[in-house]
């Protein structure tokens, strides 16, 4: 039998992983990352920073564009308290299902939505699927070429309001170049730049925050 990479990460996590314990599985899988293969999560160097503006934001209603095995959920999500809506979207079907099972091993399956599709079918319905008018945090690592249009999709859905953070990864590699133009040229947001590296490497990488400085609206567009 071969196993893909995201089955092998969640072989790593349901033999090296404490059941229940999120913190043991996120180290089940940076171990994973560090010494067998790499994998596309956000890491602990990274992971570190989200930690930090997921606490300063304290959100009571979050969006992840880009579920993959369920690392950055777990990440998130043990952070906040059990009443947050957490809602993380993830097109590949694969990948959803290693991630359901990366988040019931964390004992998190209570707390995490899981929604499979495209984040450009799906934000319109955040609304009337889940009764949510706007996401207090959004954390954004799906592909980079999504980054500018789901960002005026949540603008022009009324998703965002004033308050609202959005954590976007990898801005430098692989790089979003258009959607960091967009965030740091509005006056409607003030962005903040956090270097860092890629996941489980030296290469340069870091994460953009852009927190809406007005009332959502809109946006005039
Ligand atoms: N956030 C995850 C973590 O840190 O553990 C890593 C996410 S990985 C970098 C990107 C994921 O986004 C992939 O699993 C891919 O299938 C998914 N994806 C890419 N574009 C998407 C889109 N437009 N809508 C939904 N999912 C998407
Ligand atoms: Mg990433």
């Amino acid at each position: 039998l071969v196993l893909v990479l995201s089955s092998r990460l969640l072989q790593a996590v349901c033999i090296n992983a404490v059941r229940g314990n999120p913190d043991s599985v996120i180290a089940a899988i940076d171990h994973f990352c560090q010494n067998q293969e790499w994998a596309m999560n956000v890491g602990d160097e990274k992971g570190a920073i989200l930690d930090s503006v997921v606490m300063e934001t304290s959100p009571s209603t979050v969006l992840e564009l880009g579920t993959y095995c369920g690392y950055s959920a777990v990440r998130i999500m043990r952070l906040l308290p059990p009443a947050t809506r957490f809602i993380t979207l993830e097109m590949n079907p694969d990948y959803a299902a290693v991630a359901r099972q990366v988040i019931q091993h964390a004992g998190l399956q209570d707390k995490v939505c899981l929604v499979e599709g495209k984040s450009a079918d799906l934000i319109p319905k955040m609304a009337d699927m889940f009764g949510i008018r706007t996401f207090d945090f959004v954390f954004f690592d799906h592909w980079k070429d999504c980054y500018l249009p789901d960002i005026r999709l949540l603008e022009d859905c009324g998703l965002l309001d004033q308050g609202s953070v959005v954590l976007a990864d990898n801005v430098l590699c692989p790089g979003a170049p258009e959607y960091l133009d967009y965030v740091r040229s509005s006056l409607r947001f003030s962005s903040r730049f956090y270097r860092s590296h890629l996941e489980y490497t030296r290469v340069l990488d870091g994460l953009e925050s852009r927190t809406q400085t007005g009332p959502g609206s809109h946006c005039g567009r």
